[in-house]
């Protein structure tokens, strides 16, 4: 929906009125799969040259709505519903990569893309090196092989919010024929649009705020439709070969849109990660306030930063554009604001965390991000617990981090249960000061 603002497109892009009952809201349709007019209506649609549905397991109409209306926000040509985050980036890099093929990522991710590339995608035979989140352009072209089939990173990295270049790593795209995939989970197209800096495929966690509410689990993939996949022929071969009887390839066929068509018609219809329709219902309400709910996020992430920043049992802040040399950078790329994830490092460590946490009363404990309720996590025991000390010392995940998502309550609210929650750190601490120096005067005492 070209020419139209984002706060519009939020609410109509990809939007279907039903032919049946004339429905604006878009329905639920919970089928499985879709009535062929006739014996030879069925051979079309199986061989992909009808454009009418036949199964719901990559193509049912609800979920189609809501991926089209992610990838107008982004400013994509098409795009994918799947069943979570977790499986958009495994059905995005698996219609890039085979055994073999290595991948380059940023330093800084979210902990479950960690474990997947620990876990899974090794085991499958794809190799992951990890590069500096401020590595230099000239790093990461040199970093490319001719094995490299991706270029991965975070618009913002969770948990600690480092922001990547992302400019930097579209020029390396462009230098280097290798896409750049970005997954904007933490930042939303409302703050970022990766594709404007060259990406060519974005990834969602629809969980977190596109859904917004903490309802359902989701996960969407986006082709940017800008990346030029015949240049790049020798690293994709699968998008150029002719396809069963004799039909042409991917990359004939769809051209700027060949991604998205082979991961829908191959990589998810193989592996089948489908989403509820039902689940899709909420996502499309969220998206449709997603502009208005970002703004509340991030004034309020904003006035938490700063109400925590001089608290004396919070060592440090963590938000976007506070770390050395990160201003410019988020200034430039994140201009409309940085998320809603704060993250504090607690200078009583581990004990203090545990008082913390355990002190809030508004303000939930758990494992969740951009939800409209404020929630907090100590990660280091949860998220990051699988790691051993020098690992999480490597992320910076200290052990008095806590990560908090802030939600759209009103502020003040948000602030003063934290703010009560830390001043019991204090006397927490102070009570342990105190039996310490009664212990020493007794221990001076009675030696
Ligand atoms: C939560 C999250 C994911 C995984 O999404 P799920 O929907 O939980 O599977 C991926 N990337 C980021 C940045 C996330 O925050």
């Amino acid at each position: 929906m070209s020419g139209l603002g984002f706060e519009t497109r939020q609410v109509h892009a990809g939007a279907i009125v039903d032919a049946e009952a004339g429905a604006r809201v878009t329905p639920i349709y919970q089928s499985a799969g879709y009535v062929f007019d006739s014996f030879d209506d069925g051979v079309e649609r199986f061989a992909g040259r009808s454009a009418r549905r036949a199964y719901s397991r990559n193509d049912n109409p609800t979920n189609v709505v809501a991926a089209r209306r992610i990838a107008d926000l982004e400013g994509g040509v098409d795009g994918v519903l799947v069943a979570s985050g977790q499986a958009a980036i495994a059905m995005a890099l698996s219609a890039l990569a085979q055994a073999g093929d290595h991948i380059l990522t940023t330093d800084r991710l979210y902990e479950g893309t960690r474990e997947m590339i620990r876990g899974a995608l090794r085991r499958q035979g794809l190799e992951f090196e990890a590069l500096p989140i401020d590595a230099d352009e000239d790093a990461w072209v040199a970093a490319v092989r001719p094995s490299t089939r991706a270029i991965y990173a975070e618009s913002i990295a969770n948990p600690l919010g480092e922001v990547v270049d992302l400019a930097l790593l579209g020029r390396v795209s462009a230098r280097t024929g290798v896409p750049l995939v970005v997954d904007n989970t933490v930042a939303t197209p409302y703050l970022c649009r990766p594709v404007e800096h060259g990406a060519a495929v974005v990834i969602h966690s629809t969980s977190k705020w596109l859904g917004g509410h903490g309802s359902v689990i989701g996960g969407a993939i986006v082709d940017g439709g800008g990346f030029d996949w015949t240049a790049a022929a020798a690293r994709f071969p699968h998008l150029h070969e002719p396809r069963p009887h004799g039909a042409p390839s991917f990359a004939e066929r769809f051209g700027a849109a060949a991604y998205s068509a082979y991961l829908r018609s191959v990589v998810v219809l193989e592996h089948g990660p489908t989403v509820p329709p039902s689940s899709t219902f909420l996502l499309l309400h969220g998206i449709e306030t997603l502009s208005l709910r970002m703004e509340r996020h991030v004034a309020n992430a904003v006035a938490v930063a700063d109400a925590l920043q001089d608290h004396p049992a919070v060592a440090r802040v963590h938000y976007p554009g506070r770390a050395d040399g990160q201003a410019e950078r988020v200034a430039r790329l994140l201009p409309d604001g940085a998320g809603s994830i704060v993250s504090i490092d607690l200078a009583g460590g581990r004990d203090a965390a545990r008082t913390f946490l355990d002190g809030l009363r508004l303000v939930s404990q758990m494992t969740h991000i951009g939800d409209v309720r404020t929630l907090a996590i100590h990660t280091g025991s949860t998220i990051h617990g699988k790691l051993d000390d020098a690992e999480r010392a490597g992320l910076g995940i200290t052990e008095g981090l806590v990560r908090i998502s802030v939600g759209i309550e009103l502020v003040d609210d948000i602030v003063a249960d934290l703010e009560q929650a830390l001043d019991a750190v204090l006397a927490a601490g102070e009570r342990t000061a105190t039996r310490r120096s009664a212990a020493a005067q007794l221990e001076a005492v009675h030696p």
